[in-house]
């Protein structure tokens, strides 16, 4: 029986490790300097909470959820996206009544049966940012930057930022009337999905992805020209900022996202070359109703969620430094067991250390040493042994060090 790894899934093997903690750290890095903290929720979570946040008639729930029902027949969910956990930590732990703001960040993987494709995965990774108790649009302005900087950080380019507005329960649904009464007009000729969407949520049909829905929405009528006058001044002091901050952006009035939870400022940052294909690879918005929605006191909040799948194909491995690694070679005489202590003089000292752990000749020592990349090369013979010290070789340049490890 040869297993295979389910469909959607990778393993991250060394070579691209490296990838992947780069970001990690620069994530961590960046976070802290706007005091986000760090937060771990569970894998999975009851069903529930995320129909009640996502929505129920998102595609993420209704099409993409890996739900089942555990051995004590409880509902439960994998986690397909990071706020809703987020939220229900921080109701569930009281964390509201702290100080205001709370800002956090999590790495975690999310669960969607999606058509895979490259940058389209079943398990994928999700860094996240929440920012919770404030209203004021500097906070929005603040998490864009944040990310902006971290893009940069990444050495990622060519990304554009999409800005979009979709105001409060209130002017939405002035708006979604406005919506609804000119895509009747069209009803016959949209797809399915979208004429269910025109009765259950049509904010949603402005992004379809079909083309001729694409062309009838085209010329729709736009949310911005429905914005009350606290959601009209918000958006417009959130550019000013962006603008003051030379953080270019590009409004886009199709700009809805997936998520139900939504309010006023919504944005994704998205990439044009993957592929020669754009691709969103970090996506958020405010959400000011939805830790009430989930049983916790009324609080305002705005998050993001970054595709790391996506982004890890864009970080360029020669901007990663690492700390080079040492080789110890030992002569056949010198017995493995003397050579370990000296391993650990050096590890001690902050040094990557691998020794001749196979015992291999001097020879096959050689091959492996350059198989793994040593940066330094230590030769222990007997010699060295007695004199309790030892050259170190840049095996680039192929030159002795001044420096000598002494043991
Ligand atoms: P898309 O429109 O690309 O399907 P989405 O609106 O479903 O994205 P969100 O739920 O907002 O995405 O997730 C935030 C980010 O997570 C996305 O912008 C993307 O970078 C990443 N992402 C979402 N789904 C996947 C997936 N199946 N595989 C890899 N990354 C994903
Ligand atoms: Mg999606």
């Amino acid at each position: 029986m040869e297993y295979k790894k389910p469909k959607g899934t990778r393993d991250i093997l060394p070579d691209k490790i490296k990838l992947w903690q780069f970001m990690e750290n620069n994530a961590r890095n960046i976070a802290k300097t706007y005091n986000y903290n760090e937060i771990r929720t569970p894998t999975f979570e009851e069903c529930s909470l995320y129909k009640r946040s996502v929505g129920d008639t998102s595609d993420i729930v209704s099409k993409e959820m890996y739900e089942f029902e555990d051995k004590g027949n409880r509902k439960m969910a994998l986690r397909p996206e990071g706020t809703a956990g987020v939220v229900r930590a921080v109701v569930e732990n009281g964390l509201l009544n702290s100080a205001l703001p709370l800002k956090f960040y999590y790495f975690s993987n999310c669960f969607r049966y999606e058509n895979t494709q490259k940058g389209r995965y079943r398990e994928f990774s999700q860094l996240g940012f929440e920012c919770f108790g404030t209203q004021s649009p500097e906070t929005d302005a603040e998490l864009i930057i944040l990310i902006d900087k971290y893009l940069k950080s990444l050495g990622i380019k060519n990304s554009t930022l999409l800005l979009n507005s979709i105001g409060c329960p209130k002017c939405r649904a002035e708006y979604n009337k406005a919506l609804q009464n000119y895509a009747l007009k069209y009803e016959s000729e949209l797809c399915n999905d979208c004429k269910r969407r025109l009765k259950e949520n049509p904010l949603r049909m402005l992004d379809c992805k079909q083309e001729r829905c694409k062309q009838i929405f085209e010329n729709a009528p736009t949310l911005i020209d429905y914005l009350c006058s606290d959601c009209k001044n918000h958006f417009e002091t959130l550019k000013t900022i962006l603008r003051n901050e030379k953080i270019e952006y590009k409004l886009d009035n199709h700009l809805v996202r997936g998520l139900d939870y939504y309010t006023k400022t919504v944005f994704e940052f998205e990439h044009d070359g993957f592929d020669n294909k754009k691709l969103t690879v970090a996506a958020g918005g405010r959400y000011d109703n939805l830790v009430e929605e989930i049983g916790g006191k009324s609080c305002s909040a705005v998050g993001v969620g970054i595709g790391l799948d996506r982004l890890v194909e864009l970080v360029d491995i020669t901007n990663i430094e690492q700390k080079p690694l040492y080789y110890i070679l030992n002569t056949d005489d010198v017995e493995l067991a003397k050579i370990l202590p000296i391993a650990e003089i050096l590890r001690n000292k902050g040094y990557n250390v691998e020794v001749n752990l196979a015992k291999r000749s001097v020879n096959a020592q050689q091959k492996y040493m350059n198989n793994i990349n040593a940066d330094y090369l230590i030769f222990i013979g007997k010699q060295e042994l007695e004199k309790h010290y030892a050259n170190i070789k840049d095996l680039k340049t192929r030159e002795i060090l001044d420096e000598k490890v002494t043991f």
